[in-house]
């Protein structure tokens, strides 16, 4: 099935989110794509905890929690969202609309995408050790599909945040035995998690081990496990069935690179009226755009969206006059807001 609409938004990082806003108001509807499974983007993905001291009227604001208030901000406008995919297909038809996949097969066909990719999509950091790419998606994985299919077997598992520790706890005693390996002595998943992995390697239900993968090993052609530099520089080698690798999200433009659009380096090129690209139709906001003067900043990315509203809107309905209406004295955004008056 394919979704008809007038604007999907790619990236639901906070510029994406504000973006749904701004759309809102001019009562235009929007599906919002992301490879990560909850909105938020870098805040959410990478410094939540954090406090930002640059967001206008907010003195201080936490990461997680200015993704929050975005997500109730934008509740009136009831966006749709398609969490845990990412785009990687892009196409015009002749009549000059969009066609897009993505990766679990959704297809939308729009008459305007706004990239809101930020620095790309989030994806797993990868084992790059000698050998690794070759068992990649036989014996190393970066999730599990199927935890039944652990049973009987021996496992390695890379990582010491939240997805490792919590995999740690899920699998054990359903596989045959479990070795967790972390570079360091320091765990980044939460206190709790971690306290329980330790009670179950004091109780010799577990290995935990502290060392670098150096390359995989391989026994007759067959995949055989890890071969890891301990701290003191002793080089093991470690049996395995199965590597599971939780090494965190990192992100990668990917298929945007190949959209035909006018890039420089790898960031895409607009226009500082509309925030347009090189190809009508598709509009770039945040930090995955470029213009003289662009600073990284989520405030910039918060107008830029602004103003490619403005642009979307000239896109879909040309022969529309679009009056600037203020929020606080505007009947209509009042209605749109769902403000009883
Ligand atoms: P992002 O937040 O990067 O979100 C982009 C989203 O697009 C991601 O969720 C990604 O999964 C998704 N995506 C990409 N490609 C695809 C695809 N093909 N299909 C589906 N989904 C896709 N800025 C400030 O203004 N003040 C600060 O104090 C500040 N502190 C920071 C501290 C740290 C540690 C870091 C790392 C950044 C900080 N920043 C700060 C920068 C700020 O986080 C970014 O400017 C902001 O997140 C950009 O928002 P965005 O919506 O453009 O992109």
């Amino acid at each position: 099935m394919t979704i008809k609409t007038d604007v999907v938004i790619i990236g639901a990082g906070p510029c994406g989110l504000f973006q749904v806003f701004e759309l809102g108001l001019l009562d235009i509807k929007t599906h919002v794509v992301d490879s990560l499974k909850k909105p938020g983007g870098q805040c959410s993905e990478l410094y939540p905890d954090k406090p930002i001291y640059d967001i206008p009227a907010l003195p201080v604001c936490g990461a997680q929690e200015l993704v929050d208030r975005l997500m109730e901000q934008i509740k009136p406008f009831k966006p749709e969202f398609h969490l845990g995919q990412t785009v990687t297909h892009l196409e015009q038809d002749e009549a000059g609309r969009f066609l897009l996949e993505t990766s679990t097969g959704v297809r939308f066909d729009t008459a305007t995408v706004i990239l809101a990719a930020g620095l790309g999509a989030f994806q797993p950091r990868r084992l790059r050790v000698k050998g690794a790419e070759a068992w990649e998606g036989r014996n190393i994985h970066y999730k599990v599909s199927d935890s039944g299919a652990v049973a009987g077997k021996d496992l390695l598992i890379l990582g010491g945040g939240d997805s490792a520790l919590d995999w740690v706890l899920e699998l054990h005693g359903k596989a045959k035995s479990i070795t967790l390996v972390h570079r360091r002595i320091e765990y980044r998943a939460q206190p709790a998690s971690v306290g329980k992995m330790k009670s179950l390697a004091a109780s010799g239900a577990l290995e935990e081990f502290h060392g670098n993968v150096r390359a995989v090993f391989e026994i007759d052609g067959k995949f055989g496990g890890l071969d890891i530099v301990g701290p003191e520089g002793a080089q093991y080698t470690i049996h395995a069935d199965e590597v599971f690798v939780f090494w965190g999200l990192s992100p990668n433009l990917g298929p945007i690179a190949d959209w035909g659009l006018d890039l420089d380096k790898r960031q895409v090129n607009v226009d500082t009226e509309k925030f347009q690209t090189s190809i009508p139709g598709i509009f770039a906001i945040g930090d995955i755009n470029t213009y003289p003067g662009k600073k990284k900043l989520i405030l910039s990315g918060f107008h830029e969206g602004a103003l490619a509203a403005f642009g979307v809107q000239q896109h879909i309905h040309p022969e529309q006059k679009v009056r600037l209406q203020y929020t606080t004295t505007s009947p209509i955004m009042h209605k749109r807001l769902g403000i009883d008056e």
